[in-house]
């Protein structure tokens, strides 16, 4: 996924729309068992920086955090980011000064703006911390392990109350009851 920029740089000041279709496995190895991408982007050149805006939809296998079974998950989102189009360095240009610059901007150099790695970012920032398979999944028992959307178990309804129980024991024996 990449813009020429000669050809923004010959509408500046303009948008100029792209889109894109990727199979998602075959650019990230973080996301190698899933689906399709569509990214919607629309690039102006201003004579310094890069704005980018568009949207991306992609669906991605995820794990549940719940029972731990992969699922497919639909992911949404927006963006807006401006890129510093770094120019020819000069002899005067301190390495300090310039390695500092790279750090903290988003830059381009060179005449193919790749969106590759902005996307893996935005897709990552785009994942739940804690993605369920389905509103209100059961999960895995934590006594025995049973996936508890396949199947119950004869663990006792709530370990909480277990360990509450051994806790007042506890209790029981330091009080010296
Ligand atoms: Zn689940
Ligand atoms: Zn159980």
């Amino acid at each position: 996924m990449h813009i020429y920029l000669p050809e923004i740089k010959s509408k500046t000041g303009e948008f100029v729309e792209y889109q894109f279709d990727i199979n998602l496995g075959e650019y990230f190895d973080d996301f190698s068992d899933s689906g399709n991408l569509k990214l919607m982007v629309s690039a102006s050149y201003s004579g310094e920086e890069v704005i980018i805006r568009g949207n991306i939809e992609a669906s991605i296998t995820a794990v549940c955090s719940r029972c731990l079974e992969p699922f497919s998950q639909d992911l949404k989102t927006d963006f807006t980011e401006v890129f510093t189009v770094i120019k020819d360095l000069t002899a005067e240009d301190n390495p300090e000064y310039l390695a500092e610059k790279v750090a903290n901007m988003l830059t381009i150099s060179g005449d193919f703006f790749y969106l590759d790695e902005y996307v893996r970012q935005l897709l990552v920032l785009t994942q739940e911390y804690s993605p369920l398979c389905k509103p209100g999944c059961k999960g895995i028992c934590s006594g025995c392990g049973a996936d508890l959307n396949r199947s119950s178990c004869s663990c006792p309804d709530d370990n909480d109350e277990n360990i509450d129980i051994r806790l007042l024991k506890l209790k029981e024996l330091i009080s010296g009851n």
